[in-house]
């Protein structure tokens, strides 16, 4: 048994909602790249005791990590989503009715950044947000996303290591060279209070 059989043999963070839509993903030929169970959990864990209200998700995919942060919200709670691809996005929509969510949850389709854009010209603010779509763009993500921001605002980001992609200095990959970006900011900012996982 490896350590993440050992944790999942202990707490299992993946019932069959959530099941169904990373088999879902599956059966659609979709990309593999949900987000594992624990950080799942761990998404509703903050959400919840955070408190937050709005939310604010940067990559769909399949609705996994969206169920999981929309489960941490109270009734008064509301998702935003962003999502590139058109049935990816209503893949999640529906997977998020599934699980109970249909009335909090909305989709913006189109690329993040543009949407982004535009909740900035209408004033929007959000409370929680987890990034993790394209990893080029994050630092552009991370500078719209202080702009949404409420005060206290929890950030989220994921695969901030690439699969450890990041720790050879001589990669230049447009990923790569966008996520040290990202780190960068997130480390330097003083109005930021961060930390890698
Ligand atoms: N958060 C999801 C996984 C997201 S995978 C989960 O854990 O369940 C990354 C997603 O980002 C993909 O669905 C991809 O289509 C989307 N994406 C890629 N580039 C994008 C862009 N420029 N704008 C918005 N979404 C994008
Ligand atoms: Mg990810």
């Amino acid at each position: 048994m490896n350590r993440e059989e050992f944790a999942a043999s202990v707490v299992n963070c993946e019932d069959d909602v959530l099941l169904a839509i990373r088999q879902g993903i599956e059966a659609n030929k979709m990309p593999p790249i949900s987000v594992a169970p624990e950080l799942g959990r761990l998404l509703t864990i903050l959400v919840r005791s955070s408190g937050a209200k709005r939310i604010l998700e940067i990559g769909a995919l399949g609705g996994y990590s969206g169920v999981c942060l929309a489960r941490g919200l109270g009734p008064d709670g509301t998702l935003t989503s962003l999502e590139l691809n058109p049935e990816f996005a209503q893949f999640a929509k529906s997977n998020l009715a599934v699980a109970g969510f249909a009335e909090q949850v909305s989709y913006r389709v189109g690329a993040a950044l543009s949407s982004l854009d535009a909740l900035v010209a209408e004033g929007a603010r959000f409370d929680f947000v987890f990034i993790d779509a394209d990893k080029p763009n994050y630092p552009h993500y991370l500078d719209r996303v202080l702009r949404l921001a409420n005060p206290g605002m929890l950030i989220c980001a994921d695969n901030v290591l690439l699969g450890d992609r990041i720790l050879l200095p001589d990669n230049q990959d447009d990923s790569v060279v966008g996520m040290r970006a990202f780190l960068s900011l997130m480390s330097h900012d003083p109005r930021l209070e961060s930390v890698v996982l």
